[in-house]
């Protein structure tokens, strides 16, 4: 099976605190691989890390064939990667989002074909401040994914959406992964990393406690995978 993300030992620390501590795990190509945890647990720093955005302190990491602390500019572009809302200015059309983010990227995109898969068309003219969260969610999908990136990481998409909006973001990264795309999802919700994912990672305090499908966390639990944080 090919590996896609493979992170040996990975180690990173802020001063005297351990942000992550000897983590170890891979991601298989065409699956979509949570990390759960709860809040300060870990989990965006291994994504920024993945994405070359942070440096490790120590341990092995390759993404694609790539080392990100070396070569985060040439993995900036085969990878996609989830934007944070305060990086659009409010007043943005989303035609105009898309349109600038493949021209940012240097990819050949398809505007149109663009909108229609994500279900974009009748939001074409809307500014991005006029959004609903969940309208938000899917452009962040569509422009993560511009110039059909292999690998692409998603921190807490669902979080503060509805329930209603949150299955139909589901509906999406399901969709992102049945054509071909491998996909590392951060989240704080257990419902949405059984429903979800093939392999689910749990941090705790910085450690990996356990990585499995959610099928087997859940028959090693005795019943649905309820694992109590400590904060
Ligand atoms: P959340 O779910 O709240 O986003 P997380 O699991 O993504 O949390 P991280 O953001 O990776 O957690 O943070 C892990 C630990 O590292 C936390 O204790 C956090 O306070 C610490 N940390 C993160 N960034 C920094 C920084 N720039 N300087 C110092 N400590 C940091």
């Amino acid at each position: 099976m090919d590996t896609v993300v493979s992170v040996e030992d990975l180690r990173k620390t802020y001063g005297p605190r351990v942000a992550v501590s000897d983590v170890s795990f891979e991601v298989r190509r065409c699956e979509i691989f949570g990390i759960l945890g709860s809040n300060g647990a870990g989990k965006t720093t291994i994504v920024e890390i993945l994405q070359g955005l942070r440096d490790r302190t120590s341990g092995q990491v390759s993404v694609l064939g790539l080392d990100p602390a070396r070569e985060k500019n040439r993995l900036r572009r085969v990878i996609g990667s989830q934007l944070q809302s305060s990086a659009l200015p409010e007043r943005l059309r989303i035609v105009e989002a898309i349109q600038l983010f493949a021209h940012a990227r240097n990819v050949p995109v398809d505007v149109e074909a663009t909108m229609a898969t994500w279900g974009l068309e009748p939001l074409r003219n809307r500014p991005f401040g006029a959004l609903s969260g969940g309208e938000q969610q899917r452009l962040f999908v569509a422009l993560a994914l511009l110039g059909d990136p292999e690998l692409v990481l998603l921190d807490e998409l669902t979080t503060g959406l509805d329930p209603s909006a949150r299955h139909a973001t589901w509906d999406l990264i399901r969709k992102v992964r049945d054509h071909g795309t491998t996909v590392v999802l951060v989240t704080h919700f257990m419902d949405e990393a059984e429903i979800l994912c093939d392999r689910v990672g749990i941090m705790d305090r910085g450690n990996l406690v356990a990585c499995d499908t959610p099928g087997a966390l859940t028959a090693h639990h005795g019943g649905p995978v309820t694992i109590t944080f400590s904060t």
